[in-house]
């Protein structure tokens, strides 16, 4: 059967309006068709109709949270990262229980409610070190929710936590454990922290899930499969989470779709076997290239493809991988049917980035929230991702470490968000972790944004990490003392990718 196009989608096969109004599904190859070629205003008004469906059209919500980057010390070398460090360099770092604390007051300080906890993964530090962590700000910040440790790191935990009654395996190494060990020490080491005050789990570390993509993008990582295994136990032991997606490197259109279905796929059989936790939110941003080993290959040229020069490899692998023509697993049978995969980067501007963001939309028919990617788009393309199926703007934060070392990332407070949501033609409100309004701010003199008298005083900055030289990380038995690494006024925002 030919491939579906755009228009025989909106007209005849399937049509697309019952798949915004929540009566269809649709499936991978017509996802597929819609990133490749839905003209990108009609995408935008189907996108926006699912999300209206789903939120309404009044509302579009925020959070007012932080980012805490506990260790850049990473034993995995994604060659899309810029923020790792080896335990032994100069500026590998640890923060201790005081570093920590003062960022969470900062944080209340300005009316946060939510902390996001994610590191490298570090191989040295004891169980007692990420207990210690969350009981501390537990005890301390007791209406803090902790949003904490993605799925590699969680991935790591089960390798080289020493836990009473499991095995331990080399940095990297978790599946020489068993499966069955491996699944028992997950759930084991999740109770553990959710007892010391784990809320829930953020979705970073998903990047995209194939492995023929995974094996060139995050060697010594958490496979696609075990970030999913992660998710799953989180759900099964009662925790909400979310998933995300970084797209615009080697991986073709079908890989992102096969990720979304991935996503899907999880979240019915949660709801089929009634468990108590859900994936609550997607997000999806673009690979940032500076500083990052990845940048070193050559960019695919698609307006020579266009032409009818050579297609994409990363295209041609992903599809014969969903045809079921290639085991993604067999990297010479992968090199056979595409010898160009891997060595050659197709990165994604603003048009790409609403586009995928708008097809997650419309394939995500069971996750709730669809977030937008201010902090790598820019608060320009981060606004009218509100008009691309986005329904949250993320967080006001006040920090970001991870997407910064790899470019540029952006600085909005809380009423410059507002005022975002605002000219986009909603109410801005903040929601909590559960995406429960806590507070709307209709256009009225004690809003937010219209608390400010200058806006020229509140233009979006971009932001780096800058580190101390010198800082070296200090914590193997418990809670470190070394000090804050991040220089003051790093203000700001974003999806980590731990
Ligand atoms: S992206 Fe995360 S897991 Fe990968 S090297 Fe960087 S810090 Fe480590």
């Amino acid at each position: 059967m030919a491939a579906p196009t755009f228009s025989s989608l909106l007209h005849r096969d399937l049509g697309l309006t019952a798949v915004a109004d929540g009566r269809k599904r649709l499936r991978p190859e017509e996802g597929l068709a819609l990133l490749k070629e839905a003209p990108l205003p009609a995408l935008g008004r189907l996108a926006s109709a699912a999300a209206e469906r789903i939120h309404g059209d009044r509302l579009r919500t925020y959070v007012i949270d932080r980012n805490i980057n506990y260790t850049n010390v990473c034993t995995a070398a994604c060659t899309f990262c810029a923020f790792k460090r080896n335990l032994n360099d100069a500026d590998a770092y640890v923060l201790g229980e005081a570093a920590i604390h003062a960022k969470v007051q900062e944080l209340v300080d300005i009316g946060g409610n939510q902390v996001l906890l994610q590191g490298g993964m570090h191989p040295d530090l004891p169980l007692g070190f990420y207990t210690g962590m969350l009981s501390g700000l537990k005890k301390a910040f007791p209406q803090v929710h902790l949003h904490a440790f993605s799925p590699p790191e969680f991935v790591e935990f089960v390798a080289v936590l020493e836990v009473d009654g499991f095995p331990t395996a080399r940095p990297g190494r978790g599946e020489t454990l068993g499966r069955g060990a491996w699944l028992a020490k997950l759930e084991a080491v999740m109770r553990e922290l959710m007892a010391a005050g784990l809320d829930s789990l953020p979705g970073g570390g998903g990047e995209i899930f194939g492995p023929h993509v995974r094996h060139r993008i995050g060697p010594g990582k958490a496979s696609g499969a075990q970030w999913l295994d992660v998710m799953e136990t989180a759900h099964r032991v009662g925790m909400r989470t979310s998933a995300t997606m970084m797209f615009g490197h080697l991986e073709g259109r079908m890989d992102r779709i096969q990720h979304m279905d991935a996503v899907r796929s999880r979240q019915d059989r949660a709801i089929e076997a009634d468990l108590p936790g859900r994936y609550l939110s997607f997000i999806s941003w673009p690979y940032q290239r500076e500083n990052t080993p990845l940048d070193r290959l050559p960019d695919h040229d698609p307006l020579a493809e266009k032409r009818g020069g050579e297609p994409f490899p990363g295209d041609v692998l992903a599809e014969a991988v969903a045809r079921g023509e290639v085991d993604p697993e067999d990297r010479a049978a992968c090199r056979r049917v595409a010898p160009g995969a891997g060595k050659v980067l197709r990165t994604a501007g603003g048009t790409e980035y609403l586009r995928t963001q708008a097809v997650s939309r419309l394939y995500l028919d069971n996750i709730h929230s669809i977030g937008s990617s201010w902090v790598t788009m820019g608060p320009r393309i981060g606004q009218l991702g509100l008009l691309y199926g986005a329904n949250d703007m993320g967080s006001v934060m006040m920090e970001e470490n991870v997407v910064s070392a790899a470019g540029t990332t952006y600085c909005l407070n809380e009423a410059t968000l507002c005022r975002l949501v605002r000219d986009a033609g909603f109410v801005p409100a903040q929601r909590n972790n559960r995406y429960e309004v806590l507070q709307e701010h209709p256009d009225t003199p004690d809003a937010p944004d219209r608390r400010i008298d200058d806006w020229s005083t509140q233009r979006p900055r971009a932001q780096r990490a800058a580190f101390e030289p010198g800082v070296k990380a200090e914590a193997k038995d418990g809670p470190a003392t070394v000090p804050l690494t991040v220089t003051a006024g790093h203000v700001q925002a974003a999806p980590a990718l731990a």
